[in-house]
């Protein structure tokens, strides 16, 4: 006999999600997290998407610990000297079903670990799953670094984040290319809370979200700022391959942003709490794992479910969405006695029939997009080229027109026009 029916490992977003979907169908499940507590290890950008906990935690936006919700979303296009922003905000983001908000993983990580325990499952705290049991190619159970802590189970389902080694030890990842991965990093810094409410605009519990492009030099990336309640994230997401090859290191990268005339205003005065960085699998569904074998399930960012599509950095909702969908296909799985890859073949199908997959496909080519040269340095360069030229006023000269500004800073930022329609058509093909 099994130890339980299900062994989770790792618990973010994605494990705590399945275990709530496995105690809740009745079943015995542990939830393994080599952290002291959920959420200890994590970091992320800062914005987390809650809608798909609408039916999982009805009402969450009551308890879930949220430093600000995101009213203000703004896509800042900058070169080395100017910023050409586009700045979004509606009230409505501002109350009930919300749209994003800004919360510390360590908090929300053990939140949503919380609803999973209070439904039965058993969290087991500082241990880390070494390896996986195995009965010929099935899956039986994992290894744990405690004194005779192997576990076993009729299903493992593993959510134990980005370069998931028990994804990879089950033979699931055919190959990990460094050129799919991207390096986030971040600095919390802290200002007073109605700094914040002046410099950004906002009031109360509302907050902003900085997406932005163009400001990490010549490594291909984006940059980000976010707004809680009394501190900022502030932070760059870079090309792996890129930055080991520029040597440039991302602090100093992240150093240039924060200096940046359209940056600094904002941030300064703060004081940095902390430093952190993180991988992130970046190429989605082109670099999706098998999802699973017999008598296991990968999940989150385990099995690079992260959608990093350029105005998107979604990854905590993903992760939720597939962890629970894992869950649901495990205890389903369990009761019908089958946890054979074949028994486990809903966990796909839900999947595909939800955002998680359905987003992954249709944005497929989103990441190499929005890498590009193309997209990372000429146009930056081009649009504020034509920003300040349309808003310049240039008398005695007469206003040249902006047939006349597109055709002179094309030329001026070596942009060929058949790259921008090309490049356009597939992007209306992806985001369209
Ligand atoms: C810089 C950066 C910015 C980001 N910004 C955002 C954002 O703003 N919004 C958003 O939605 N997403 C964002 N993401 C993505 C998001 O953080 C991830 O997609 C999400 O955390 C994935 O959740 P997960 O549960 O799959 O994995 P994780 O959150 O990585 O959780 C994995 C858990 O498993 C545990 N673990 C790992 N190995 C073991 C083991 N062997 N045994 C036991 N426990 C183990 C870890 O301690 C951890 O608790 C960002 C990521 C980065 C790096």
């Amino acid at each position: 006999m099994p130890d339980v029916d299900a062994i989770v490992v790792g618990a973010g977003p994605a494990g705590a999600a399945a275990a709530l979907e496995l105690a809740r169908a009745g079943r015995s499940v542990y939830l393994l997290e080599r952290g002291p507590f959920p959420g200890s290890k994590n970091m992320y950008g800062g914005v987390v998407y809650g809608r798909i906990l609408d039916t999982l935690v009805p009402g969450w936006w009551d308890e879930a610990p949220v430093q600000r919700w995101v009213t203000r979303r703004a896509t800042m296009i900058m070169t080395g000297h100017q910023a050409l922003t586009v700045d979004f905000r509606t009230e409505s983001w501002g109350r009930p079903p919300y749209n994003g908000a800004t919360a510390y993983r360590p908090d929300f990580d053990a939140w949503l670990a919380g609803k999973a325990t209070d439904a039965g499952a058993v969290l087991v705290t500082s241990t880390t799953a070494t390896g996986l049991l195995r009965d010929g190619d099935r899956v039986v159970g994992v290894r744990t670094d405690r004194p005779d802590g192997d576990l076993t189970a009729d299903v493992v389902i593993a959510c134990d984040g980005v370069n998931s080694f028990l994804a990879k030890e089950a033979g699931l990842y055919p190959h990990t290319d460094p050129a799919n991965f991207t390096v986030g990093v971040k600095e919390t810094i802290a200002l007073p809370r109605e700094v914040i409410d002046e410099r950004f605009g906002v009031r109360g519990d509302h907050g902003v979200d900085y997406e932005i492009v163009g400001c990490t030099g010549d490594v291909p990336g984006g940059g980000f700022l976010y707004t809680n309640t009394d501190t900022l994230s502030v932070g760059l997401v870079l090309s792996l391959p890129a930055l080991a090859a520029g040597g440039t290191r991302p602090e100093e990268l992240l150093r240039r942003m924060k200096e940046h005339p359209a940056i600094a205003p904002l941030v300064e005065g703060g004081e940095v709490k902390e430093y952190s960085a993180h991988v992130i699998p970046e190429a989605g569904y082109d670099m999706m794992p098998e999802l699973s074998c017999d008598g296991m399930l990968v999940a989150g960012d385990a099995a690079a479910m992260c959608l990093a599509a350029g105005i998107w950095l979604e990854g905590v909702n993903f992760a939720i969405g597939s962890g629970a969908a894992a869950g649901r296909a495990a205890a389903r799985a369990l009761q019908r006695g089958d946890t054979s890859n074949e028994g486990l073949a809903g966990y796909r199908s839900r999947l595909e029939s939800s955002f998680v997959l359905a987003d992954h496909r249709k944005l497929r080519d989103a990441p190499h997009l929005v890498m590009s040269d193309l997209a990372q340095r000429q146009l930056p360069g081009l649009a504020c080229g034509v920003a300040e030229r349309m808003f310049r006023v240039d008398n005695p000269e007469p206003k040249p027109g902006l047939r006349r500004i597109l055709r002179q800073e094309l030329k001026r930022n070596g942009v060929k026009v058949r790259d921008v329609v090309s490049h356009s058509l597939r992007a209306l093909r992806t985001f369209g």
